[in-house]
Order: structure tokens, then sequence, then C-alpha cells
């Protein structure tokens, strides 16, 4: 296999007996196994007519079908487009539809959603990882082996981004995207013979793709998945295949840091917790890390850069409220979104072979955030120091315009997670009886916390700038969140009626 794809770099080399998938049952598929049921799927897809420019939707969640069928479909010059499993009939046909689907995968417990969903996107066939009646599994396909016609600037995955703050995009990624981040991505990392990955982040969405599947592939380490995200289960696995780094997103970091069941569990494999996604506030970081006694660091992406492009490289000392350096060949400039001038804080452009080539059919998104130059405005609001390393502020969309001052929610956030009474909390700009935007504060109390309103505001105003103050403050059961790890803003919005958009 020629090593200039994702598949050469990957599956390019003698496959060996090493273990390199473990289910959470403890079923382990090693190397040449798992490079086996690759094949073994790429011939069955190519006899059947799916190549070059087919796309083939993936509706599961994580196992170690998941990630053969996906690199089977790569290997059969195909190109992937994975869905959140949470999505309704609806949601997934529209992915379906947008991404140019022809054949839909799935797995015998979401079929209701994914024949649903084929029936509406006109998918003619369903076929499934696992045993389901009246359906063909993907890796019993009769066939041989379909020639090598992809090459690096063949587009191999249309994900599509979180949908945080509109619709999801589906984005444009290449092997030579995929194979840059991968290596980029490596090189911060000091991922060893003894490395054991956990893959409790999502494969569907870009950053479990990359940082634990591809990212394992390459360093051929093994990896266990999990299906969905339990904290007890993670906890178990951790335990039971001595889990050396965790990677993550902020709402497990806060689990980690608050929750009475991470004392009863043996986590002294653990080495290193990566987080990414959304922001993860500094004390937070810090709580983890003495409860784990571990490292804690922080990387930042999207999923338009394949998605990593900056990463607080293991084993230094940088504040792990940054989001560290650049990864290699990443160029960065920050830029003051009212003068286009370059800025000490502004929105961060970000250049590099990890960057899509732009949205699928969507010209007018793609020039709105890829300009002429290649720079992908990123639409998050950083600093840098002197030494290059890179703290995210906030979104630009998400700051809160009070009196003229802007107030990041996510520094609130992480403020009101200091709280020993406060399990979770999240904060938006609502606008009130004047039609100003304030910061409002939505918050989970801790169980058998008593905490009213006006100790939360309290709390927060005797900390911060005045301008920054909470002004209202609900209480809820649990914080809506994406299965990437964000806070649903929108959905704290829409509860709120009609609000600054
Ligand atoms: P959409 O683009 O559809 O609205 P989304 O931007 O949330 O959704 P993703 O591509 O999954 O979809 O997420 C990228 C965004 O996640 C970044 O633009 C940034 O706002 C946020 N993010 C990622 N990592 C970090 C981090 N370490 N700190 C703060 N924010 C982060
Ligand atoms: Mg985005």
């Amino acid at each position: 296999i020629p090593g200039t794809t994702l598949t050469g770099l990957l599956f390019g080399d003698e496959p060996s007996d090493a273990p390199a998938l473990i289910d959470p049952a403890g079923r382990v598929t090693t190397r040449r196994q798992l490079d086996e049921r690759v094949r073994r799927i790429a011939a069955g897809l190519h006899a059947r007519g799916t190549g070059r420019g087919s796309v083939v939707g993936l509706f599961a969640p994580n196992s170690p079908e998941w990630i053969a069928a996906f690199h089977g479909i790569l290997r059969a010059n195909a190109v992937v487009t994975s869905a959140n499993v949470l999505y309704t009939a609806t949601e997934l046909a529209h992915q379906l539809v947008d991404s140019g689907a022809s054949l839909l995968v799935t797995t015998a417990g979401l079929l209701d959603v994914a024949t649903a969903a084929a029936e509406k996107a006109g998918i003619a066939e369903v076929l499934t990882l696992d045993d389901a009646p009246g359906h063909r599994r993907i890796d019993t396909l009769p066939g041989a082996a379909p020639p090598l016609l992809t090459g690096p600037g063949d587009t191999a995955v249309l994900p599509y981004s979180s949908g945080t703050t509109g619709p999801a995009k589906g984005v444009v990624l290449t092997h030579r995207n995929l194979v840059a981040n991968v290596l980029q991505f490596s090189r911060m990392g000091r991922t060893t013979e003894s490395t054991v990955l956990l893959a409790v982040l999502p494969l569907f969405h870009i950053y479990g793709m990359t940082v634990l599947m591809n990212h394992a592939l390459h360093r051929r380490v093994p990896l266990v998945t999990m299906p969905r995200f339990d904290l007890t289960g993670m906890l178990r696995l951790i335990e039971k295949h001595r889990i050396t780094k965790l990677y993550i997103a902020p709402p497990t970091a806060v689990l980690l840091a608050k929750s009475p069941l991470v004392d009863d569990a043996d986590l002294s494999s653990v080495e290193l917790v990566f987080s990414g996604a959304a922001p993860l506030d500094g004390e937070l970081a810090r709580s983890v890390a003495r409860r784990l006694d571990c490292e804690v660091v922080q990387g930042y992406g999207m999923t338009e850069m394949s998605p990593v492009s900056h990463a607080v490289p293991e084993g230094t000392t940088m504040d792990p409220a940054s989001v560290g350096v650049a990864l290699p060949n990443v160029e960065c400039r920050l830029v003051d979104p009212a003068s286009g001038a370059d800025a000490e804080r502004g929105e961060l452009w970000v250049r590099g072979p990890n960057v899509m080539s732009g949205y699928l059919d969507n010209p007018e998104a793609t020039a709105a955030t890829l300009d002429a130059e290649g720079w992908l405005h990123t639409g998050d609001v950083a600093t840098v120091t002197a030494d290059g390393v890179f703290s995210i502020v906030d979104r630009v969309k998400e700051l809160i315009k009070y009196k003229g001052y802007q107030v990041p929610p996510a520094e609130l956030e992480a403020l009101l997670l200091t709280h020993p009474g406060i399990d979770d909390a999240a904060v938006v700009g609502v606008l009130d009886d004047d039609g100003e935007e304030i910061p409002k504060a939505f918050v989970v109390r801790r169980p058998g916390a008593a905490l009213d309103a006006a100790e939360v505001m309290d709390y927060v105003a005797a900390r911060i700038a005045p301008h920054k103050k909470v002004r209202r403050v609900e209480f809820l059961d649990a914080i809506p969140k994406s299965a990437s790890g964000k806070i649903l803003r929108t959905v704290l919005r829409a509860a709120e009626g009609p609000g600054p958009g």
C-alpha cells in the first residue's frame, strides 16, 4: 500500500499479532485480524460497486467493527461520512443526502433509525457491522481486493461540525489533511510501547477519529473501545486495562474532579489526561491533576482542522489553562475582527496542511471561513505569550456584550465550578427587561447543597470585575451538552425565549 494516504500510513507495514483493538468485553482484535478485516470489507464493497467518489455513511457507536468498517471503506477508495449516534432519522437523513451517501452502515441496535433515514434519503441498502435479520454484514460480502486508486489529494472523510453555532456543516478532509494531523499530533505526545488508550470520545467526531483511532493505529498501541460514555464504565475499563492516557472533553474532566465515584477507583495507571473540544479551566485542570496524581494538558482544534492545531506538549510545565503551542507546520495569526490588523488578543487564524479544502457544496460558508491566502478564520478569540503559548478566550459569537464590555462565558463558568456547592454550570447572554444583554448562569447544585441565586451571584461578584457579574441565575438538573462535549447554548437560550441571537 503506498505510504501517501491514511491507509498507507496506518496499514502500510507487515501486520503483527500485537493487540490493536479491545472491546469492553475484553475481546482482542490483533493488527493482523484488523488488517484482514479491513481488506475483506474493502473487497466486498468494491465488488458491489462502491469505489472512488462513493460516499458511505457510518452510523454506529464505537466498536472494533466501526474501526474496521471505517478503514475498509477508505481501502475501497471510497469516502466515509460518520454520523452522530444521537441523531434522529431526520437528522441522519439530512447528513446522508447532504453528503451524497449511496450506502449506509449501522449496527443492530440502531436499525430503526438507520432504515428510516435510509428510506428518506433514497438509500436502497443498509449494511450492518453485526448480525441483524434481513441485513448483510459488511464484513461477509464476497469480493477480490480493489485496485489502489486513492491519492493524498482525494477526499477521505466528510465529518460534520458539532452544530454548536448553527446547522452542522459538512467538512471536506483529504487523506493529506488526515495524514498531516496524525503526524503533527503525534509529535506533541509521548506515546510509547506501554501506552494503552481508551476510546471514550465518540469516534464519529473528528477529535476521537484522529486523536484516538488514527493516532493509536499509527503508533501501533492498543485502543480499548467504549460504545457510550458512562463514568462507572470508564473507571472500570481504566482499571481493567491499565489505561495510560485519557483523551476527554471538559464534561468528563468535571466528573473526574468532582464525582465521589473517582475515590473508589484505582486510576494509578493514568499518566496523562488530555482535554479538548471546549474550554478547560486551569483550576479544574489542577484539581484533576491532584486527584489522579497525573499530568493534565489541553489541546485546541476544530473539525475544519482535522482537528488539532494547538496542544500542550506532554512532559512540559506549560499552564494547563492554555492550549499550548502550534503543531508543526501550523502558522497562526491573531486578528482584530474590527480592523483586520494583527492584535495581541484577536480572532485566531490558522494555516497548515491539516486545514480543510472547504465546506461540502457550500461556497458561501467556505468563503466566509477560508480566505484566498489559505487562512482559516476559526471564530475563536485567543491570546498568545512571547513564547508562543496560546490561550483561547472564547468564541467570537459567544462573547456577551454587557454595556459595551465583552464578557467571556467560559471565564464565568470556570469560576462557578470552583464553588463547592456547584456540580456544573453554563452561562449565556440573555436580554433583561430593558433589552440589555446580561450574563445569566444556569447552575446544577451539588446534591444536598443549600444554594440560592443570591449566593451564586455574590460568590461571582466577590471574585470578578463588576461588569462581569452574573445577573440572573436559574437552577437546572443538568446542563445540556453535545456528544462531543460542548454546552448547548442554543438550547439554553431557546428555553429563555427570544434572546440576542
Ligand atoms: P459548529 O461549527 O457546527 O457550530 P463546533 O464549532 O462546536 O460546531 P467542532 O468543530 O466540533 O464544532 O468544534 C470546534 C470548536 O470547539 C472550536 O471552534 C472552539 O470554539 C471549541 N474548542 C475546541 N477546543 C477548545 C479548547 N481547548 N478551548 C476552548 N474551545 C475549544
Ligand atoms: Mg465550528
